[in-house]
């Protein structure tokens, strides 16, 4: 139960975001369409026909994730096609040798795809390639030609929107890591007591449902057990308040350590606690509630130079058929206040 009520981490090694990568798909897979036909138009064939193979290739990409639910399958597809359409831009020049123009949108959908650290090894993989590219000399393997300036210009301002896109990623991989501690911490502090660290009143009722849901399927027994503790406000009033505090601190590590790792215990209310104890009938709640009170009859809890002794009451129910978890929970609460009764320190029912 302490495992199964631990939130479960969010992987945040993965920034791949399935909606953008799919939309990217389809945006790629339009703009080289329309590029084709603007390459048909011009009478560019050989441009046409490459740019309507890398459309049918994101569409690929698209339809890898939509079919297989594919991530990382779908993303190399968009990313890498996206590489070998760059590659033969500036190998062939595109239209009036303005192909190389299109190279700087490789740095973003890099980073995005792939994480800053796989985006920046793919992005080095793709200058390297590119770089081969221009400077193979032209009457070795022929190739459209740039002047020096131009391939200069196009490293550094090219470098320049990779550094830009890496910091954007960095910062952008930060606020997502930080918003998931966020909201890990305050799903965690809406879960658990702040004093004990216990689960809270609100906590103990949904592994309550969650509990009567698995019995009515499985008929295992499932007990509670209100614990309430005896003359608290006692403790309070001779000894302080942050006395009072530390008793609840300590009995609640006292019932933490008590229980199995099936079991439950929360802070119910001031000074209640409530035991959940699934597959165990009333009759053994009661030797665990028995335990527990042997426990306390020898221990005090030291508080500066005071060691206050503290006893508790104690309500068993066993959940039955048709009962509601209110109707449990008011019946254990009656009992409890017939433990009261019976003079303290006292179980209710006895078995
Ligand atoms: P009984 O045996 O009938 O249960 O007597 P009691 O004194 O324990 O019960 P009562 O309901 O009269 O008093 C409970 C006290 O618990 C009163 C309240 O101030 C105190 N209390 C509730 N929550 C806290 C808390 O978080 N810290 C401290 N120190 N005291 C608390
Ligand atoms: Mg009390
Ligand atoms: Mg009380």
């Amino acid at each position: 139960m302490r495992e199964q009520s631990k939130i479960s981490r969010v992987n945040n090694k993965k920034f791949e975001q399935p909606t953008v990568i799919s939309l990217f798909a389809l945006v790629g897979m339009s703009i080289t369409a329309i590029m084709g036909f603007i390459g048909l138009f011009n009478k560019s064939f050989a441009l046409a026909i490459s740019l309507f193979f890398a459309s049918f290739i994101y569409f690929i990409g698209y339809y890898a994730y939509k079919k297989f639910n594919n991530l990382r399958l779908s993303s190399a597809i968009v990313l890498y096609s996206l590489y070998i359409l760059m590659f033969y831009l500036v190998y062939t020049g595109g239209v009036e040798s303005t192909g190389p123009l299109w190279v700087f949108i490789v740095a973003p959908v890099s980073v995005f795809v792939h994480g800053l650290k796989r985006g920046l090894i793919d992005i080095a993989f793709f200058v390297a390639i590119t770089s081969i590219i221009m400077l193979i000399p032209a009457d070795l393997i022929a190739h459209a030609v740039y002047s020096t300036e131009f391939k200069l210009r196009l490293l550094y301002s090219f470098l320049t929107v990779t550094f830009l896109s890496a910091l954007y990623e960095h910062s952008r991989e930060n606020s997502y890591k930080q918003a998931l501690e966020l909201s890990e911490k305050y799903q965690k502090l809406a879960h658990l007591d702040s004093l004990t660290q216990l689960a809270n009143r609100r906590d103990a009722l949904s592994i309550l449902k969650r509990e009567q849901a698995r019995i009515m399927r499985t008929k295992e027994p499932l007990s509670i057990i209100l614990c309430d503790v005896d003359y608290f406000k006692k403790v309070n009033d001779q000894f302080g308040h942050n006395a009072g505090d530390a008793v609840l601190i300590e009995l609640g590590e006292i019932f933490t350590g008590s229980i199995r790792e099936q079991d439950c215990v929360a802070r119910w209310g001031g000074e209640e606690f409530l035991f959940i104890l699934p597959q165990t009938e009333a009759k053994n709640a009661n030797i665990f509630a028995e335990k527990i009170q042997e426990k306390l009859q020898s221990h005090l809890v030291s508080y500066k130079n005071n060691k206050i002794n503290v006893k508790v009451s104690m309500g068993i129910e066993q959940f039955k058929d048709n009962q509601t978890i209110d109707e449990v929970i008011n019946n254990a609460d009656k009992y409890l206040y017939q433990a009261k009764n019976l003079g303290r320190n006292q179980i209710f029912p006895k078995f």
